[in-house]
């Protein structure tokens, strides 16, 4: 198997990906919290571990890829106070809450679906999984991390970080954190401000809320990925991923979470995808730069000089190191455009190519190169660079400058095969006939040879028996002076 260095947020290092029981691999990215349409912050997580997920696949990893659903307990400016991002839209709307997370989860599936991002292997939600969330809630307060007030449970973070870092993962020091809230204690019940809620109590009004052995309520936003986390993947997995904007308090806390409750670390690597900025700046309503992914498909947004396809954006996210921030403009996204299309094209012509007796062609250097840049760190930029020097290879055969025996033109084949359309994901938009469409096409095709083969062996009654079933099925024949044509 190909050695796989990935990037460790937890150590700040690259490793060598060693997954703890190949050759089984365990992966858990935090979805999204299901409350208004997916936007272009969505799009970079999921095409990240989506190249990851599919490159994992590909070297041979049985992989169990889980994907939450955040539908209940995430509330506002990501706090501990405030409305549910989810409860709030309902009130709003005056609908159920539930009718919202069912038209947003459908929404987020068609936006994914559009990328290209395969469905992920368990997609559990919050609200589905309380009762492992209590559980979880209840260790940790046996094990004397975690405090019950007015039917409230708070993470002991203080004590917690006597025996173990809180902070090991985003870096930040307890004594910093404490200079920094000390100014905002209020009438807040918690011990100290940095203290997050593992289950709040529900105030009558709350909408979404159940019974617990503190009372009704409704869990943290962080208790679910470590319950669902370690459900489905084992008290010890190998990835957690999401963007970096997770990493604090998300993530920090969801490892105080399961080392509080089970005395080890859960996950041995943590891996972060960079954010995107819209002509350098961040992403925001108030700034009026927010983008959904169905507006940039339709173009429909002021900012937007055009429609951008799918692919289009899943080209420009992998364009970039999922590490490094990427800004997105229309002249960028334009680029992008032509890029992939220039690739694609290149593969169509590929296919042309017809392999002569002599070689001059080294296939087997570009596969090599490929597989060198994916191993390091999904550097899927570099893959892409090395696709379009692919092209030049192309050219130059079809030139008549270079020659590629049969082998050779096979691994070229195979390694945009493999890295174009299985591991990056792309697929070709122009070629808009779907799948089962151009095999239809090409069956009626065949059928039509078969006749004509039949008319030229003067074999009448099998061409018109072939005429006359096709025609019963809607299909009409035209022959013409140099073969047939069909139509519908
Ligand atoms: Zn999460």
């Amino acid at each position: 198997m190909e050695k796989l260095i990935i990037h460790n947020s937890l150590t700040n290092k690259k490793e060598e990906f060693k997954p703890l029981n190949p050759p089984f691999a365990g992966l858990y990215v935090c979805g999204p919290t299901v409350y208004g349409e997916a936007h272009l912050g969505h799009a970079r997580p999921s095409i990240t571990f989506d190249l990851l997920f599919r490159y994992l696949m590909h070297l041979g990893y049985k992989v169990r890829y889980v994907r939450n659903i955040t539908d209940v307990g995430h509330l506002e400016n990501d706090a501990d106070d405030g409305e549910d991002k989810i409860g709030k839209k309902a009130r709003l709307e005056q609908v159920e809450p539930m009718e919202i997370v069912q038209l947003y989860t459908n929404s987020y599936h068609k936006n994914m679906e559009q990328l290209n991002t395969l469905a992920p292997n368990i997609e559990p939600t919050a609200s589905g999984h309380i009762i492992e969330q209590i559980e979880i809630i209840k260790k940790i307060i046996d094990n004397g991390y975690a405090y019950v007030i007015d039917g409230s449970v708070y993470f002991d973070v203080e004590k917690y970080n006597k025996k173990y870092n809180y902070g090991k993962l985003s870096g930040r020091k307890l004594e910093d954190m404490f200079s920094n809230t000390r100014e905002l204690e209020g009438q807040d019940e918690k011990k100290n401000p940095f203290d997050f809620a593992l289950w709040k109590n529900a105030s009558p009004e709350h909408i979404m809320k159940w019974n617990s052995p503190w009372g009704e309520g409704f869990p943290g936003w962080h208790a679910e990925c470590t319950a669902m986390g370690i459900k489905y993947l084992g008290d010890e997995f190998d990835i957690h991923g999401g963007g970096m904007d997770l990493l604090f308090p998300h993530h920090e806390c969801e490892i105080a979470q399961s080392t509080a409750a089970l005395g080890k670390e859960t996950v041995k690597y943590w891996m972060h995808n960079n954010m995107i900025t819209i002509n350098g700046k961040k992403m925001g309503k108030s700034l009026g730069n927010f983008i959904t992914l169905n507006e940039l498909f339709s173009g429909n947004h002021k900012i937007l000089k055009q429609a951008y396809s799918p692919m289009t954006i899943r080209f420009f996210i992998l364009q970039a190191h999922y590490r490094s921030t990427l800004n997105f403009s229309n002249e960028a996204l334009q680029a992008s455009e032509k890029g992939l299309d220039r690739l694609m094209k290149g593969y169509e012509n590929i296919k042309k190519l017809n392999p002569s007796n002599d070689n001059t062609i080294n296939a087997g250097e570009l596969k090599d190169k490929c597989y060198g840049a994916m191993n390091e760190d999904l550097n899927s930029p570099l893959v892409i660079a090395h696709l379009f020097d692919g092209l030049k290879i192309i050219n130059s055969v079809e030139s008549g400058k270079e020659k590629i025996d049969e082998k050779n033109l096979n691994i070229l084949k195979t390694v945009y095969e493999n890295f174009l359309f299985n591991i990056l994901g792309l697929k070709n938009e122009t070629d808009n006939t779907d799948n089962k469409d151009s095999v239809f096409n090409d069956v009626v095709d065949l059928l039509l040879k078969l006749r004509q083969n039949a008319k030229n062996n003067k074999d009448f009654a099998s061409s018109d028996y072939i005429r006359d079933e096709l025609g019963k099925l809607g299909i009409i024949i035209k022959d013409k002076k140099d073969g047939a044509e069909w139509e519908m």
